[in-house]
């Protein structure tokens, strides 16, 4: 199945760790990084069919912080989840990364996750019997990296989020905030382009939530993300670079943006 798009066609790249990925490394330079085009998305319930999106349209340039905003039951979540190959649409296209992810099997689909997205969840899902440096070197095991190099980069990580003084501690040891600190740490593990976060203040108090945001603005600048957050926190979304609001499934930008 042809997973590359028109502009970067020839340009797949292999790595040595995983040779079978031939996703393409690099976007064009003044493309945008997402692009979405017609995209629909309909379920066959036992009530008809239930169109969630029929004709939903998004480009996010990299570097973009964009906050997505609605309802519950607008679609917030399904949209994160087709932006980053985790479900397909019933039609239109998802270009992320120069990827046409709604084309890709699923084991090119788990490929392109592992390498190109990070995700950050309104619950960790950390595995609750390892500790908070094996959580985050998990994704870098899997992808065959070596347990000591696994060890020693997840352990930058952790500094990273400020948190290298709670490495050996498990996720049950840990507060809600710290364990969103590692979850965050696992998902930019393998230098994604591209944070994907639902919710990810959404099980955190104030104060907590608005330490979280700020990590995740930090780590946003200094690792050259682009990220896409859902969230309900209206003044959190307020502090990224466009807020874009999800409702009868359109998108219309909420308010000004910010440099
Ligand atoms: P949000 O994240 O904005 O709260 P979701 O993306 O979780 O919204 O869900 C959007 C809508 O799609 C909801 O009304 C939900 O019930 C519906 N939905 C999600 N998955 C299915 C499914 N498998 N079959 C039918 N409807 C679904």
């Amino acid at each position: 199945m042809n997973q590359i798009s028109p502009a970067a066609a020839g340009q797949a790249s292999r790595t040595a760790r995983d040779p079978e990925l031939r996703v393409p490394s690099e976007p064009e330079n003044d493309s945008p990084l997402i692009q979405v085009q017609n995209l629909s998305k309909i379920y066959k319930t036992a009530r008809g069919a239930f169109h969630l999106f029929d004709s939903l349209n998004l480009e996010v340039a990299a570097g973009e912080m964009v906050a997505v905003v609605g309802q519950s039951g607008a679609g917030k979540s399904t949209l994160l989840h087709m932006l980053g190959a985790l479900d397909a649409p019933s039609s239109g296209t998802v270009y992320c990364a120069s990827t046409n992810v709604a084309s890709l099997s699923a084991r090119e689909a788990a490929l392109f996750r592992s390498r190109k997205i990070g995700y950050v969840w309104q619950f960790h899902y950390l595995l609750p019997e390892f500790t908070a440096q094996e959580n985050v070197a998990m994704p870098l095991l899997a992808r065959g990296v070596g347990k000591a190099e696994a060890m020693a980069l997840a352990a930058n990580w952790l500094k990273e989020v400020d948190l290298d003084d709670r490495a050996t501690h498990r996720p049950g040891e840990l507060s809600g905030g710290e364990q969103q600190r590692v979850a965050l740490a696992r998902a930019l593990v393998n230098t994604p382009r591209l944070l994907l976060a639902d919710e990810p203040t959404g099980d955190l108090d104030g104060l907590t939530a608005g330490r979280i945001f700020e990590l995740i603005q930090r780590l946003h600048q200094s690792h050259g993300l682009t990220s896409i957050l859902v969230t309900h926190n209206l003044e959190l979304a307020a502090r990224c670079t466009r807020v874009l609001r999800l409702e009868n499934g359109r998108l219309t930008q909420m308010g000004h943006t910010r440099d």
